[in-house]
Protein backbone atom coordinates (compact mmCIF):
# COMPACT_ATOMS: atom_id res chain seq x y z
CA UNK A 1 0.00 0.00 0.00
CA UNK A 2 1.36 3.43 -0.99
CA UNK A 3 1.16 6.36 1.75
CA UNK A 4 1.48 10.02 0.56
CA UNK A 5 4.65 11.70 1.30
CA UNK A 6 4.42 14.30 3.97
CA UNK A 7 5.79 17.57 2.79
CA UNK A 8 8.70 18.30 5.93
CA UNK A 9 8.32 22.35 5.10
CA UNK A 10 5.12 23.88 5.77
CA UNK A 11 3.48 25.27 2.43
CA UNK A 12 3.85 28.94 2.09
CA UNK A 13 1.31 30.82 1.15
CA UNK A 14 1.41 33.09 -2.31
CA UNK A 15 -0.96 35.12 -1.38
CA UNK A 16 1.06 36.12 1.93
CA UNK A 17 4.38 36.63 0.01
CA UNK A 18 2.35 38.74 -2.51
CA UNK A 19 1.26 40.76 0.92
CA UNK A 20 4.65 40.93 2.18
CA UNK A 21 5.61 42.40 -1.12
CA UNK A 22 3.21 44.78 -1.09
CA UNK A 23 3.53 45.91 2.72
CA UNK A 24 7.02 45.87 1.82
CA UNK A 25 6.59 48.13 -1.08
CA UNK A 26 4.34 50.16 0.43
CA UNK A 27 7.06 50.21 3.33
CA UNK A 28 10.21 51.45 1.28
CA UNK A 29 7.62 54.30 -0.03
CA UNK A 30 6.51 55.23 3.09
CA UNK A 31 10.11 55.52 4.21
CA UNK A 32 11.21 57.08 1.23
CA UNK A 33 8.57 59.86 1.23
CA UNK A 34 10.12 60.84 5.29
CA UNK A 35 12.89 61.10 4.26
CA UNK A 36 12.60 63.37 1.30
CA UNK A 37 10.22 65.06 3.86
CA UNK A 38 12.87 65.85 6.15
CA UNK A 39 15.22 66.99 4.07
CA UNK A 40 12.97 69.08 2.42
CA UNK A 41 11.98 70.17 6.14
CA UNK A 42 15.69 70.85 6.76
CA UNK A 43 16.09 73.34 3.93
CA UNK A 44 12.76 75.00 4.20
CA UNK A 45 13.64 75.55 8.14
CA UNK A 46 17.08 76.70 6.76
CA UNK A 47 15.22 78.89 4.08
CA UNK A 48 13.17 80.04 6.96
CA UNK A 49 16.11 81.12 9.08
CA UNK A 50 17.95 82.65 6.44
CA UNK A 51 14.93 84.85 6.32
CA UNK A 52 14.68 85.87 9.43
CA UNK A 53 18.24 86.74 9.55
CA UNK A 54 17.91 88.93 6.55
CA UNK A 55 15.22 90.78 8.12
CA UNK A 56 16.57 91.16 11.55
CA UNK A 57 19.79 92.99 9.74
CA UNK A 58 17.51 95.14 7.54
CA UNK A 59 15.25 96.45 10.61
CA UNK A 60 18.96 96.65 12.98
CA UNK A 61 20.43 98.85 10.02
CA UNK A 62 17.66 100.96 9.63
CA UNK A 63 17.12 101.29 13.63
CA UNK A 64 21.19 102.16 13.75
CA UNK A 65 20.64 104.91 10.54
CA UNK A 66 17.94 106.82 12.85
CA UNK A 67 20.27 106.53 15.88
CA UNK A 68 23.21 107.55 13.81
CA UNK A 69 20.92 110.65 12.66
CA UNK A 70 20.14 111.90 15.76
CA UNK A 71 23.50 111.47 17.27
CA UNK A 72 24.90 113.40 14.47
CA UNK A 73 21.96 116.13 14.96
CA UNK A 74 22.51 116.29 18.55
CA UNK A 75 26.38 116.68 18.46
CA UNK A 76 26.42 118.87 15.34
CA UNK A 77 24.26 121.15 17.36
CA UNK A 78 26.43 120.60 20.80
CA UNK A 79 29.45 121.70 18.86
CA UNK A 80 28.01 124.96 17.08
CA UNK A 81 30.57 128.11 18.10
CA UNK A 82 27.24 130.18 18.35
CA UNK A 83 25.36 128.01 21.02
CA UNK A 84 28.80 128.36 22.85
CA UNK A 85 28.50 131.70 22.92
CA UNK A 86 24.88 131.55 23.67
CA UNK A 87 25.97 129.41 26.63
CA UNK A 88 28.17 131.25 27.92
CA UNK A 89 26.39 135.03 27.38
CA UNK A 90 23.14 134.75 26.54
CA UNK A 91 20.25 135.16 29.14
CA UNK A 92 18.23 131.77 29.94
CA UNK A 93 15.02 133.86 27.84
CA UNK A 94 17.80 133.84 25.22
CA UNK A 95 18.39 130.37 25.38
CA UNK A 96 14.95 128.79 25.83
CA UNK A 97 14.10 130.68 22.82
CA UNK A 98 16.73 128.68 20.67
CA UNK A 99 15.41 126.06 21.90
CA UNK A 100 11.95 126.86 20.84
CA UNK A 101 13.16 127.57 17.47
CA UNK A 102 14.80 124.48 16.99
CA UNK A 103 12.11 122.52 18.26
CA UNK A 104 9.71 123.99 15.28
CA UNK A 105 12.99 123.13 13.13
CA UNK A 106 12.49 119.48 13.91
CA UNK A 107 8.57 118.91 14.20
CA UNK A 108 9.45 114.90 14.40
CA UNK A 109 11.16 115.68 18.06
CA UNK A 110 9.24 115.49 21.28
CA UNK A 111 11.45 117.77 23.36
CA UNK A 112 14.43 119.81 22.75
CA UNK A 113 16.02 122.07 25.43
CA UNK A 114 20.03 123.36 26.62
CA UNK A 115 21.19 122.40 29.94
CA UNK A 116 23.65 123.39 32.29
CA UNK A 117 26.39 121.17 33.01
CA UNK A 118 24.50 119.90 36.14
CA UNK A 119 21.81 118.85 33.87
CA UNK A 120 19.61 121.53 35.05
CA UNK A 121 17.19 123.10 32.06
CA UNK A 122 17.68 126.27 31.01
CA UNK A 123 14.14 127.75 31.19
CA UNK A 124 10.71 126.70 31.68
CA UNK A 125 10.71 122.13 31.44
CA UNK A 126 7.42 122.11 30.22
CA UNK A 127 7.36 125.04 27.58
CA UNK A 128 10.67 122.75 26.37
CA UNK A 129 8.26 119.36 26.61
CA UNK A 130 11.27 118.46 29.52
CA UNK A 131 9.25 115.84 31.60
CA UNK A 132 10.12 115.22 35.77
CA UNK A 133 11.79 112.09 35.14
CA UNK A 134 13.87 113.24 31.91
CA UNK A 135 15.31 116.27 34.09
CA UNK A 136 15.50 113.56 37.44
CA UNK A 137 17.69 111.59 34.86
CA UNK A 138 19.52 114.52 33.23
CA UNK A 139 20.90 115.70 36.95
CA UNK A 140 23.17 112.23 37.53
CA UNK A 141 26.46 113.08 37.29
CA UNK A 142 28.04 111.57 34.07
CA UNK A 143 24.32 112.66 31.71
CA UNK A 144 26.40 114.78 29.88
CA UNK A 145 28.83 112.53 28.88
CA UNK A 146 27.27 109.18 28.51
CA UNK A 147 26.12 108.98 24.73
CA UNK A 148 23.20 105.92 25.26
CA UNK A 149 19.60 107.38 24.59
CA UNK A 150 17.62 106.88 28.10
CA UNK A 151 14.25 105.37 28.08
CA UNK A 152 11.35 107.25 28.78
CA UNK A 153 7.86 105.44 29.08
CA UNK A 154 5.95 106.53 31.99
CA UNK A 155 3.35 108.74 30.03
CA UNK A 156 1.24 106.91 28.17
CA UNK A 157 1.23 108.72 24.48
CA UNK A 158 4.79 110.47 25.23
CA UNK A 159 6.95 107.44 25.39
CA UNK A 160 10.53 108.79 24.11
CA UNK A 161 14.31 108.46 24.29
CA UNK A 162 16.56 111.05 25.49
CA UNK A 163 19.90 111.81 23.91
CA UNK A 164 22.25 114.64 25.86
CA UNK A 165 24.95 116.08 23.94
CA UNK A 166 27.98 118.02 25.91
CA UNK A 167 28.58 121.88 24.73
CA UNK A 168 32.38 122.17 26.06
CA UNK A 169 34.61 125.15 25.72
CA UNK A 170 37.55 124.51 23.39
CA UNK A 171 39.54 123.89 25.89
CA UNK A 172 36.79 120.82 26.67
CA UNK A 173 35.46 122.19 29.68
CA UNK A 174 31.91 121.44 29.82
CA UNK A 175 29.30 124.44 29.82
CA UNK A 176 26.60 122.61 29.21
CA UNK A 177 24.20 120.47 27.48
CA UNK A 178 22.05 120.39 24.35
CA UNK A 179 19.04 117.66 25.22
CA UNK A 180 16.80 116.05 22.93
CA UNK A 181 13.77 113.79 23.09
CA UNK A 182 12.61 111.39 19.88
CA UNK A 183 9.31 109.40 20.05
CA UNK A 184 9.32 106.06 19.97
CA UNK A 185 6.93 106.01 17.33
CA UNK A 186 9.67 106.54 15.31
CA UNK A 187 11.66 103.41 16.16
CA UNK A 188 7.88 101.76 15.65
CA UNK A 189 7.92 103.11 12.72
CA UNK A 190 10.90 101.53 11.33
CA UNK A 191 9.94 98.39 12.89
CA UNK A 192 7.09 98.89 11.11
CA UNK A 193 8.43 99.29 7.31
CA UNK A 194 10.93 95.67 7.93
CA UNK A 195 8.40 94.06 8.88
CA UNK A 196 7.36 90.30 6.98
CA UNK A 197 4.08 89.31 7.56
CA UNK A 198 3.28 86.53 10.38
CA UNK A 199 6.76 87.13 11.47
CA UNK A 200 7.56 89.58 14.95
CA UNK A 201 9.89 92.13 15.64
CA UNK A 202 10.50 93.53 19.19
CA UNK A 203 13.26 95.67 20.20
CA UNK A 204 14.29 95.38 23.82
CA UNK A 205 16.26 97.32 26.42
CA UNK A 206 19.06 95.88 28.55
CA UNK A 207 16.62 94.64 31.47
CA UNK A 208 14.35 93.09 28.85
CA UNK A 209 11.67 95.38 28.79
CA UNK A 210 9.99 96.10 25.05
CA UNK A 211 10.82 99.32 24.09
CA UNK A 212 8.39 98.74 20.66
CA UNK A 213 6.87 95.73 19.23
CA UNK A 214 4.97 94.77 15.90
CA UNK A 215 3.75 91.55 15.11
CA UNK A 216 3.17 88.28 17.47
CA UNK A 217 3.80 84.68 16.64
CA UNK A 218 2.11 82.28 18.59
CA UNK A 219 3.26 78.54 18.77
CA UNK A 220 6.63 77.15 18.16
CA UNK A 221 9.19 79.84 17.05
CA UNK A 222 12.33 80.63 15.65
CA UNK A 223 14.19 83.62 16.74
CA UNK A 224 17.40 85.75 15.70
CA UNK A 225 18.55 87.97 18.46
CA UNK A 226 20.91 91.16 17.36
CA UNK A 227 22.35 93.69 19.38
CA UNK A 228 22.01 97.44 18.87
CA UNK A 229 25.45 98.78 19.58
CA UNK A 230 26.24 101.85 21.72
CA UNK A 231 22.14 101.50 23.31
CA UNK A 232 22.62 98.30 25.38
CA UNK A 233 19.25 97.42 22.93
CA UNK A 234 18.74 94.01 21.41
CA UNK A 235 16.42 93.75 18.23
CA UNK A 236 14.47 90.04 18.28
CA UNK A 237 13.03 88.89 15.31
CA UNK A 238 10.51 86.29 15.63
CA UNK A 239 9.08 83.84 12.94
CA UNK A 240 6.72 80.60 13.50
CA UNK A 241 8.23 77.49 12.95
CA UNK A 242 6.78 75.73 10.02
CA UNK A 243 6.37 71.93 9.43
CA UNK A 244 4.51 71.91 6.42
CA UNK A 245 5.17 74.28 3.61
CA UNK A 246 2.98 74.29 0.93
CA UNK A 247 5.56 72.84 -1.09
CA UNK A 248 5.98 69.83 1.32
CA UNK A 249 2.73 69.66 1.21
CA UNK A 250 2.80 68.92 -2.58
CA UNK A 251 5.57 66.72 -1.98
CA UNK A 252 3.74 64.48 0.42
CA UNK A 253 0.71 64.58 -1.85
CA UNK A 254 2.92 63.97 -5.08
CA UNK A 255 4.87 60.99 -2.65
CA UNK A 256 1.27 59.71 -1.74
CA UNK A 257 -0.15 59.41 -5.17
CA UNK A 258 2.72 57.51 -6.61
CA UNK A 259 2.23 55.12 -3.75
CA UNK A 260 -1.16 54.49 -4.21
CA UNK A 261 -0.40 54.41 -8.03
CA UNK A 262 2.87 51.45 -7.69
CA UNK A 263 0.39 50.00 -5.37
CA UNK A 264 -2.34 49.52 -7.65
CA UNK A 265 -0.05 48.70 -10.32
CA UNK A 266 1.84 46.01 -8.30
CA UNK A 267 -2.04 44.55 -6.73
CA UNK A 268 -3.53 44.30 -10.19
CA UNK A 269 -0.24 42.45 -11.23
CA UNK A 270 0.00 39.79 -8.15
CA UNK A 271 -3.82 39.78 -8.44
CA UNK A 272 -3.45 38.65 -12.45
CA UNK A 273 0.14 36.59 -11.88
CA UNK A 274 -1.51 34.61 -8.96
CA UNK A 275 -4.82 34.04 -11.09
CA UNK A 276 -3.15 32.51 -14.31
CA UNK A 277 -0.51 30.52 -12.31
CA UNK A 278 -3.51 29.11 -10.45
CA UNK A 279 -5.40 28.60 -14.00
CA UNK A 280 -1.67 26.66 -14.83
CA UNK A 281 -1.82 25.07 -11.56
CA UNK A 282 -5.51 23.96 -12.12
CA UNK A 283 -5.05 22.57 -15.79
CA UNK A 284 -2.44 20.86 -14.07
CA UNK A 285 -4.60 19.28 -11.85
CA UNK A 286 -7.40 17.87 -14.08
CA UNK A 287 -4.74 16.39 -16.37
CA UNK A 288 -3.54 14.58 -13.42
CA UNK A 289 -7.64 13.80 -11.66
CA UNK A 290 -8.56 12.70 -15.37
CA UNK A 291 -5.31 11.06 -16.23
CA UNK A 292 -5.65 8.70 -12.35
CA UNK A 293 -9.57 8.34 -13.41
CA UNK A 294 -8.58 6.98 -16.81
CA UNK A 295 -10.11 9.88 -18.28
CA UNK A 296 -9.17 11.65 -21.46
CA UNK A 297 -6.45 13.68 -20.29
CA UNK A 298 -6.48 17.36 -22.02
CA UNK A 299 -3.27 18.54 -23.11
CA UNK A 300 -1.86 21.31 -20.72
CA UNK A 301 -1.48 25.07 -22.40
CA UNK A 302 0.23 26.79 -20.00
CA UNK A 303 -0.12 30.81 -19.85
CA UNK A 304 3.83 31.15 -19.13
CA UNK A 305 6.19 30.29 -20.83
CA UNK A 306 8.20 29.29 -17.91
CA UNK A 307 5.52 26.33 -17.25
CA UNK A 308 6.46 24.90 -20.54
CA UNK A 309 8.71 22.61 -19.96
CA UNK A 310 7.04 21.07 -17.11
CA UNK A 311 4.03 21.22 -18.93
CA UNK A 312 5.24 19.44 -22.12
CA UNK A 313 6.99 16.76 -19.60
CA UNK A 314 3.23 16.42 -17.95
CA UNK A 315 1.88 15.93 -21.33
CA UNK A 316 4.44 13.51 -22.47
CA UNK A 317 3.64 11.52 -19.24
CA UNK A 318 0.14 12.16 -19.50
CA UNK A 319 0.45 10.37 -23.14
CA UNK A 320 2.64 7.59 -22.64
CA UNK A 321 0.43 6.89 -19.31
CA UNK A 322 -2.67 6.67 -21.55
CA UNK A 323 -0.62 4.12 -24.03
CA UNK A 324 0.38 2.04 -21.22
CA UNK A 325 -3.38 2.14 -20.37
CA UNK A 326 -4.52 1.34 -23.94
CA UNK A 327 -1.73 -1.54 -24.14
CA UNK A 328 -3.02 -3.17 -20.94
CA UNK A 329 -6.45 -2.64 -21.39
CA UNK A 330 -5.79 -4.64 -25.03
CA UNK A 331 -4.16 -7.07 -23.19
CA UNK A 332 -6.77 -7.31 -20.57
CA UNK A 333 -9.41 -7.88 -23.33
CA UNK A 334 -7.21 -10.28 -25.60
CA UNK A 335 -6.45 -13.81 -25.34
CA UNK A 336 -2.85 -14.21 -25.24
CA UNK A 337 -2.08 -17.22 -27.79
CA UNK A 338 -4.59 -16.78 -30.42
CA UNK A 339 -4.97 -12.23 -30.00
CA UNK A 340 -8.64 -13.08 -30.19
CA UNK A 341 -10.28 -10.88 -27.64
CA UNK A 342 -11.22 -13.07 -24.44
CA UNK A 343 -13.83 -13.97 -22.37
CA UNK A 344 -14.10 -10.86 -20.32
CA UNK A 345 -14.04 -8.68 -23.81
CA UNK A 346 -17.07 -10.62 -24.70
CA UNK A 347 -18.80 -9.92 -21.38
CA UNK A 348 -18.32 -6.12 -22.27
CA UNK A 349 -19.66 -6.62 -26.00
CA UNK A 350 -21.99 -8.78 -25.14
CA UNK A 351 -24.82 -5.93 -24.24
CA UNK A 352 -24.36 -3.83 -27.08
CA UNK A 353 -25.22 -7.27 -29.18
CA UNK A 354 -28.75 -7.76 -26.85
CA UNK A 355 -29.51 -4.11 -27.38
CA UNK A 356 -29.13 -4.73 -31.04
CA UNK A 357 -31.09 -8.03 -30.94
CA UNK A 358 -33.75 -6.35 -28.75
CA UNK A 359 -34.16 -3.74 -31.63
CA UNK A 360 -35.31 -6.79 -33.70
CA UNK A 361 -31.84 -7.29 -35.48
CA UNK A 362 -31.51 -11.10 -35.60
CA UNK A 363 -28.42 -11.90 -33.31
CA UNK A 364 -27.11 -15.58 -33.06
CA UNK A 365 -24.72 -16.74 -30.56
CA UNK A 366 -22.57 -19.79 -31.38
CA UNK A 367 -20.69 -21.63 -29.22
CA UNK A 368 -17.76 -23.74 -30.43
CA UNK A 369 -15.62 -26.66 -29.19
CA UNK A 370 -12.74 -28.27 -30.75
CA UNK A 371 -13.80 -32.33 -31.20
CA UNK A 372 -10.92 -34.51 -29.50
CA UNK A 373 -8.90 -31.83 -28.63
CA UNK A 374 -7.51 -33.66 -25.75
CA UNK A 375 -6.78 -36.84 -28.39
CA UNK A 376 -4.61 -33.81 -30.40
CA UNK A 377 -2.68 -32.72 -27.43
CA UNK A 378 -2.15 -36.18 -26.09
CA UNK A 379 -0.79 -37.46 -29.49
CA UNK A 380 0.84 -34.52 -31.15
CA UNK A 381 1.41 -32.61 -28.28
CA UNK A 382 1.08 -29.28 -26.60
CA UNK A 383 2.38 -27.14 -29.13
CA UNK A 384 0.45 -28.97 -32.05
CA UNK A 385 -2.34 -28.58 -29.71
CA UNK A 386 -1.81 -24.59 -29.85
CA UNK A 387 -1.63 -24.30 -33.60
CA UNK A 388 -5.16 -26.19 -34.29
CA UNK A 389 -6.29 -23.33 -31.69
CA UNK A 390 -4.51 -20.66 -33.73
CA UNK A 391 -5.74 -22.24 -37.10
CA UNK A 392 -9.40 -21.73 -35.63
CA UNK A 393 -8.68 -18.24 -34.14
CA UNK A 394 -7.14 -17.32 -37.95
CA UNK A 395 -10.84 -18.45 -39.49
CA UNK A 396 -12.67 -16.97 -37.08
CA UNK A 397 -10.79 -13.67 -37.81
CA UNK A 398 -11.52 -14.08 -41.53
CA UNK A 399 -15.19 -15.20 -41.08
CA UNK A 400 -16.36 -12.79 -39.13
CA UNK A 401 -17.36 -9.07 -39.61
CA UNK A 402 -16.82 -5.52 -37.95
CA UNK A 403 -20.35 -6.14 -36.69
CA UNK A 404 -19.44 -9.39 -35.56
CA UNK A 405 -17.37 -10.63 -32.33
CA UNK A 406 -15.29 -14.03 -32.01
CA UNK A 407 -13.99 -14.61 -28.76
CA UNK A 408 -11.87 -17.11 -26.78
CA UNK A 409 -13.95 -18.31 -23.61
CA UNK A 410 -12.03 -21.14 -22.40
CA UNK A 411 -8.91 -24.28 -23.78
CA UNK A 412 -10.73 -24.91 -27.03
CA UNK A 413 -13.96 -23.58 -26.44
CA UNK A 414 -15.35 -19.98 -28.57
CA UNK A 415 -17.93 -17.89 -28.81
CA UNK A 416 -18.94 -15.96 -31.88
CA UNK A 417 -22.17 -13.28 -31.82
CA UNK A 418 -23.20 -13.09 -35.29
CA UNK A 419 -25.34 -10.48 -36.61
CA UNK A 420 -27.48 -9.97 -39.47
CA UNK A 421 -27.99 -13.75 -40.03
CA UNK A 422 -31.52 -16.60 -40.73
CA UNK A 423 -31.37 -20.28 -39.29
CA UNK A 424 -29.74 -21.00 -43.03
CA UNK A 425 -27.49 -18.33 -42.83
CA UNK A 426 -25.99 -19.81 -39.63
CA UNK A 427 -25.94 -23.31 -41.46
CA UNK A 428 -23.66 -21.63 -44.24
CA UNK A 429 -21.39 -19.37 -41.76
CA UNK A 430 -20.46 -22.89 -39.48
CA UNK A 431 -20.35 -24.85 -42.67
CA UNK A 432 -17.57 -21.74 -44.26
CA UNK A 433 -15.92 -21.88 -40.79
CA UNK A 434 -15.01 -25.71 -40.91
CA UNK A 435 -14.30 -25.68 -44.52
CA UNK A 436 -11.72 -22.52 -43.45
CA UNK A 437 -10.66 -24.41 -40.64
CA UNK A 438 -9.71 -27.52 -42.44
CA UNK A 439 -7.37 -25.51 -45.06
CA UNK A 440 -5.80 -23.59 -42.32
CA UNK A 441 -4.98 -26.90 -40.67
CA UNK A 442 -3.55 -28.31 -44.38
CA UNK A 443 -2.05 -25.27 -45.02
CA UNK A 444 -0.08 -26.01 -41.49
CA UNK A 445 0.30 -29.27 -42.62
CA UNK A 446 -1.13 -30.57 -39.73
CA UNK A 447 -2.94 -33.48 -40.60
CA UNK A 448 -4.97 -33.93 -36.69
CA UNK A 449 -8.38 -35.58 -36.95
CA UNK A 450 -10.84 -33.29 -35.25
CA UNK A 451 -13.50 -30.95 -36.03
CA UNK A 452 -15.67 -28.44 -34.71
CA UNK A 453 -19.02 -29.45 -32.93
CA UNK A 454 -21.27 -25.66 -32.74
CA UNK A 455 -24.33 -25.03 -30.72
CA UNK A 456 -26.38 -21.93 -31.52
CA UNK A 457 -28.77 -19.52 -30.27
CA UNK A 458 -30.16 -16.28 -31.18
CA UNK A 459 -30.13 -13.08 -28.82
CA UNK A 460 -33.23 -12.31 -27.20
CA UNK A 461 -35.19 -15.59 -28.58
CA UNK A 462 -36.18 -15.95 -24.54
CA UNK A 463 -37.93 -12.62 -22.47
CA UNK A 464 -35.51 -10.91 -20.76
CA UNK A 465 -32.41 -12.76 -22.33
CA UNK A 466 -29.60 -12.61 -20.30
CA UNK A 467 -26.02 -13.32 -21.03
CA UNK A 468 -25.61 -16.49 -18.82
CA UNK A 469 -29.23 -17.66 -20.60
CA UNK A 470 -27.97 -16.92 -24.16
CA UNK A 471 -24.91 -19.10 -22.91
CA UNK A 472 -26.70 -21.68 -21.19
CA UNK A 473 -28.86 -22.74 -24.13
CA UNK A 474 -26.05 -22.68 -26.77
CA UNK A 475 -24.30 -24.99 -24.28
CA UNK A 476 -27.11 -27.21 -24.88
CA UNK A 477 -27.51 -26.75 -28.15
CA UNK A 478 -23.68 -28.07 -28.17
CA UNK A 479 -24.01 -30.56 -26.06
CA UNK A 480 -26.63 -32.21 -28.19
CA UNK A 481 -24.22 -31.57 -31.04
CA UNK A 482 -21.23 -33.58 -29.31
CA UNK A 483 -24.24 -36.29 -28.22
CA UNK A 484 -25.63 -36.40 -32.23
CA UNK A 485 -21.95 -37.62 -32.95
CA UNK A 486 -19.90 -34.10 -32.88
CA UNK A 487 -18.98 -32.24 -35.88
CA UNK A 488 -22.34 -30.60 -36.50
CA UNK A 489 -24.04 -27.25 -35.52
CA UNK A 490 -26.99 -27.55 -33.72
CA UNK A 491 -29.30 -24.50 -33.74
CA UNK A 492 -31.90 -23.60 -30.71
CA UNK A 493 -34.80 -22.09 -31.92
CA UNK A 494 -35.29 -19.52 -34.18
CA UNK A 495 -34.22 -15.82 -34.69
CA UNK A 496 -36.69 -13.81 -32.77
CA UNK A 497 -36.77 -11.51 -36.23
CA UNK A 498 -36.66 -12.19 -39.53
CA UNK A 499 -33.49 -10.09 -40.85
CA UNK A 500 -35.10 -9.15 -43.74
CA UNK A 501 -37.00 -7.17 -42.16
P1 LIG B 1 -14.62 -33.10 -26.69
O1 LIG B 1 -14.63 -33.65 -28.05
O2 LIG B 1 -15.72 -33.67 -25.87
O3 LIG B 1 -14.59 -31.68 -26.62
O4 LIG B 1 -13.35 -33.66 -26.03
P2 LIG B 1 -11.98 -32.93 -25.84
O5 LIG B 1 -10.88 -33.85 -25.91
O6 LIG B 1 -11.89 -31.78 -26.75
O7 LIG B 1 -12.18 -32.49 -24.40
P3 LIG B 1 -12.14 -31.04 -23.83
O8 LIG B 1 -12.83 -30.19 -24.75
O9 LIG B 1 -12.70 -31.17 -22.43
O10 LIG B 1 -10.64 -30.82 -23.75
C1 LIG B 1 -10.04 -29.62 -23.65
C2 LIG B 1 -8.61 -29.80 -23.66
O11 LIG B 1 -7.97 -28.65 -24.15
C3 LIG B 1 -8.07 -30.01 -22.32
C4 LIG B 1 -6.77 -29.23 -22.27
O12 LIG B 1 -5.65 -30.07 -22.09
C5 LIG B 1 -6.69 -28.64 -23.62
N1 LIG B 1 -6.25 -27.33 -23.61
C6 LIG B 1 -6.83 -26.28 -22.92
N2 LIG B 1 -6.15 -25.15 -23.18
C7 LIG B 1 -5.17 -25.45 -24.04
C8 LIG B 1 -4.17 -24.68 -24.67
O13 LIG B 1 -4.05 -23.50 -24.50
N3 LIG B 1 -3.33 -25.33 -25.51
C9 LIG B 1 -3.40 -26.63 -25.73
N4 LIG B 1 -2.57 -27.19 -26.56
N5 LIG B 1 -4.34 -27.36 -25.13
C10 LIG B 1 -5.22 -26.80 -24.32
MG1 LIG C 1 -13.20 -30.17 -27.03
Amino acid sequence: MSTVPSNPRPSASLKRHFLWLLLSVAGLFAAGIALSLWFSLQASSQTQQRLLELEATQARVSLIRLLDYYHTLIENTARDPELLDLMRLGSVEEQQQWAISRQRLLPDLLGLALVNPQGGVLGEAVALRVGPRCQQDMQRADTLTDTRPLLHREVAGLEHFDLVSAVRETGGEIVGGVFLSVRLTQLQRVIDDTLHPDHALILVDAAGSTIVRQGEVKGALQEVRLDIPGTGWTLLAQSPVRLFTRGSEMQVLAGLLTLGAVLLLLGVTMLRLRRTMLRDIVSTRDAMTALARDEAVPAIMPHYIEFEPAAADINLIARHLQEQHARLEHLSLTDPLTGLPNRRAFEIHFPQALGLADRQHPVALVLLDIDYFKAVNDRYGHGVGDQVLLALAQSLKELTRRADLAARLAGDEFVVLLAGLDAAGGDAWYQRLTDHFRSELNALGLDVQTSLSAGQTWLGSAPGDTMNAALARADRALYQAKALGRGRLVQDGLPAADPAE
